[in-house]
């Protein structure tokens, strides 16, 4: 089929190299110049593992090309709005300036029976807003949230646990069938396919977003009555976690969420709730948002009262900066947030991360960074582990040790062994620990 995909970020990029790789002829469209030549040329033009071979075998293929020229997608049966939906400047809710711009770009080059399909996370009522100005050109209207999780974005596109289509109008029978088609080596496999209308579809994204964010906040309540009782959180958590009701996944306490979805998700969510007068339903997202925030304080005053409430001129080394390992996306990273906050303390803050230093520099050039580990480590006197990439699970507490100055470790994601770090001499601190 020929499909178009517009936005070329971190959902689209994925979708269209994806697409191809399954025989589609996919063309992707983004405003970004930069974007797209390093996407003609295969190259990815952020970390996702195993996105730079897909796109090179798509690009070599001749069925996956890349332009910023919206014209580029007459022809296609199928496209697929792709483009980001962050947190407004101005309050909670979500900007959708980006979506009415790309559909509206793209209404001139539709054909009659072409499919529209909104992929981006957007406010429950947007498809259904949407719909008469793609139904004017003859075409119609679908809304397929993605669920893929940064790190693991090719496999989860090329094997979606579900697929959820909401339709609406007169074609939708043929809608679904066009879909199916698309998406025909995943139906094939049997992955559940749940055809719906607009608002649910639109909100299954965002609900289930806002639970797994409570399913974190939860355990990091729980961190904080640890704290204040001596009790232990990972115990409680695989304790609790062995009732299958409850499920011991994302039942991590740490540092807690960020990236450019979750926090997002959830505050565009309540504020969308107010709009339709339900605000008191969702009221406890917010509490589940302040909880997360808490936790970046929490690891931060940690580091200070480790120097006795004056950080300042002090070295802390900072393991991590994207928002969860395997990638290099540093938006909302809990990570970023408490170097910058240490920063602010005037602790001399030396950051590092396998792959997402060059956004971080962008964001907050402010900061110290260092490339490699043991070279970042040299000196410090105080050590946070605040994303928990494979490299620093396994760091050697001795060989750690004969790198620092001060043996303070303050695990942001209790994943370390707190009797080997203890054992070398080190002052751990977890959270939700004893
Ligand atoms: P992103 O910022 O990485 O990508 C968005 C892209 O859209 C950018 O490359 C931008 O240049 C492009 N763009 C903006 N306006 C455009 C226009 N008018 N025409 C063409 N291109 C335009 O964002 P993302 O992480 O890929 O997220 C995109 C959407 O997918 C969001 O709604 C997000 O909530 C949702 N989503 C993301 C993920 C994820 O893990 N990143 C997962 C599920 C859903």
């Amino acid at each position: 089929m020929k499909l178009s995909v517009i936005g070329c970020g971190y959902l689209g990029a994925v979708h269209a190299a994806a697409m191809a790789s399954i025989g589609h002829e996919v063309i992707g469209i983004d405003v970004d110049a930069a974007k797209v030549e390093s996407l003609s040329r295969g190259d990815a033009p952020f970390f996702e593992p195993g996105l730079g071979d897909l796109l090179r075998a798509g690009v070599d293929s001749g069925r996956l090309r890349f332009t910023t020229d919206m014209a580029g997608a007459a022809g296609s049966a199928v496209h697929f709005v792709a483009v980001g939906t962050p947190q407004r400047r101005d309050g909670a809710g979500a900007d959708l300036t980006f979506v009415d711009a790309a559909v509206n770009a793209l209404l001139p080059h539709l054909g009659p029976d072409d499919l529209v399909v909104g992929k981006s996370t957007v406010p429950v009522g947007t498809a259904q807003r949407l719909q008469p100005l793609v139904e004017e050109r003859g075409a119609s209207i679908a809304w397929n949230p993605e669920f893929l999780r940064e790190g693991f974005a090719v496999k989860d596109t090329l094997e979606p646990d579900r697929l959820v289509y909401g339709v609406g109008g007169q074609t939708s029978d043929r809608d679904v069938a066009t879909l199916d088609e698309v998406y025909a080596p995943a139906m094939a496999t049997g992955t559940p396919r749940i055809v719906t209308d607009y608002a649910t579809a639109e909100l299954v994204k965002v609900s289930a977003n806002a639970f797994l964010a409570t399913k974190i906040s939860f355990i990091n309540a729980m961190a904080e009555i640890a704290e204040a009782t001596g009790a232990d959180v990972t115990m409680l958590a695989d304790a609790i976690g062995h009732d299958a009701r409850i499920g011991r996944r994302f039942l991590n306490a740490g540092v807690g969420f960020g990236g450019g979805c979750l926090p997002k998700d959830i505050r565009a969510f309540a504020a969308r709730a107010e709009e339709i007068g339900r605000g008191e339903s969702v009221q406890f997202l917010k509490q589940v948002d302040e909880i997360n925030l808490r936790r970046r304080q929490r690891v931060v005053d940690l580091i200070v009262d480790s120097f006795d409430g004056s950080p300042n001129g002090r070295r802390v080394v900072v393991l991590g900066l994207a928002f969860k390992p395997d990638s290099d996306d540093t938006r909302d990273s809990p990570a970023l947030d408490v170097a910058v906050r240490l920063h602010g303390l005037g602790a001399d803050v030396v950051c590092t991360d396998p792959e997402a230093i060059g956004n971080a520099q962008r964001q907050h050039p402010q900061l110290s960074y260092v490339a490699d580990v043991e070279e970042s480590l040299q000196g410090a006197e105080a050590v946070v582990l605040v994303t928990e990439w494979s490299v620093y699970r396994h760091l050697d507490p001795a060989r750690v040790g004969e790198l620092v100055a001060r043996r303070v470790m303050v695990d942001g994601r209790n994943c370390l062994d707190p009797v080997a770090w203890r054992d070398e001499g080190w002052t751990y601190f977890g959270l939700g620990r004893p």
